[in-house]
């Protein structure tokens, strides 16, 4: 017979976008969540050994949506530029750190956006992989010639169509991403900048996509390169920057999800000194609050909004990022619910990662625990309490040290 586990959790977000369920008992079997009900001494009694971790707040693993395993977060202008150039042997313990760093911080499912070597895409088959991470990988992206997408992809062979190069695509990638219009300036509000390509050339590379069983997602700021984008039925729109508001009614309606990755423009702010004389404080602090006021409008609206970080961008750190993306979703107006699940069950979507991303009878018994109750989230989140994996507690990767605490 299997052996049953109860466990009593003082605070339970399910990942479906609801407030926290209070006092809940759980019993855990083969893995699996074989009940969840009330919490009532009655219940108990018979219900032996019970974890007791009713002071606590248990949620579904993390999905960071949009992360760069092989840039780091620091601001060592030297140490970011060699990194730009260096190979996948050098590149390979900072790839490590990261990944450990991202169960560290209960992430346990990420999507990189690609870099232009291809190194995510090796590091995936590697011995230095840690599970149970689940790395989600684009390889390399594409971007057309003279463009914007260098550091994070190539372009297409002269002659070459979009779609032609994404039917091509290496057979390990997961996802196929192509970026559609430039850098979101730090020096002049509101920049737009034109689609890299037009609403046909992208249809044909979705349909070549999908034809390879891929989804693809989009970089792009400004109206003219999220609209086209959008018309050619992409997956997702990973940041967004000055969309508008046809973009968001037409997301709305569509099956789109949105990662507005809007924690960069909070990094750039907190380690501004480190962008030297490039950026503008007054053009990062209204380009953040006017993303704020998207999401803020994408909520009402009903877009599907995820979290994703952009780790690897200036002061974006793998893993602990997520606590503050969530945290901003919750200044635009989303409830602590709400951010969970666009941390968890919108970000699980994303992936392509059927069964998780909510906590639910006859789903797995895997899920964060965090002490203090419902609403110490997000900012008890980069201090994690427990990790249980198919219901049983795990250690957290050896080589990192706990979390910097969250101020
Ligand atoms: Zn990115």
């Amino acid at each position: 017979m299997m052996e049953r586990r109860f466990l009593r959790v003082g605070w339970m977000f399910d990942g479906k976008g609801g407030p926290a369920q209070r006092g809940r008992l759980l019993s855990l079997e083969g893995g699996r969540i074989a009940a969840i009900e009330e919490d009532r001494a009655e219940a108990r009694s018979d219900r032996e050994p019970v974890v007791d971790l009713s002071r606590c707040t248990i949620l579904p693993p993390l999905v960071d949506g949009h992360v760069h395993l092989f840039m780091s977060a620091t601001c060592e202008r030297e140490r970011r530029v060699a990194q730009l150039s260096a190979d996948y042997g050098q590149l390979l313990p900072a790839m490590t750190c990261h990944a450990e760093s991202f169960l560290a911080h209960g992430v346990l499912a990420a999507r990189d956006g690609g870099d232009q070597g291809g190194y995510a895409l090796a590091f995936r088959t590697s011995a230095a992989m840690p599970p149970p991470l689940s790395l989600k990988v684009v390889g390399r992206g594409w971007h057309r010639e003279g463009r914007y997408g260098r550091i994070i992809g190539r372009t297409p062979r002269a002659g070459e169509t979009l779609a032609a190069a994404v039917a091509g695509e290496e057979q390990a990638v997961d996802q196929v991403k192509i970026v559609n219009s430039g850098f979101n300036s730090l020096k002049v509000f509101a920049q737009e900048t034109k689609s890299q390509f037009d609403v046909e050339e992208l249809f044909a590379a979705v349909r070549a996509a999908a034809n390879c069983g891929r989804k693809v997602m989009v970089h792009a700021n400004g109206r003219e390169p999220v609209r086209n984008a959008l018309l050619a039925g992409c997956h997702s729109i990973e940041h967004g920057f000055f969309m508008g508001r046809e973009n968001l009614e037409l997301m709305a309606g569509s099956a789109t999800i949105w990662v507005p990755t809007a924690c960069t423009m909070r990094a750039f702010l907190d380690n501004f000194g480190a962008l030297g004389g490039e950026a503008q404080r007054s053009v990062i602090e209204a380009t953040l609050h006017e993303q704020l006021e998207q999401l803020a409008l994408a909520r009402r609206l009903g877009v599907r909004v995820a979290i994703g970080t952009d780790a690897g961008s200036l002061g974006v750190h793998h893993g602990r990022s997520v606590a503050e993306e969530m945290r901003l979703f919750i200044e635009a107006g989303f409830s602590a619910g709400e951010a969970v699940a666009a941390a968890t069950s919108v970000g699980a979507r994303l992936l392509g990662l059927p069964g998780s991303g909510t906590l639910e009878k006859g789903g797995p018994a895997t899920f964060l625990v965090v002490e203090g109750d419902a609403s110490d989230l997000p900012r008890r989140l980069p201090q994690l309490h427990a990790l249980y994996i198919d219901g049983r507690a795990v250690s957290l990767p050896p080589s990192i040290s706990p979390a910097t605490p969250a101020t």
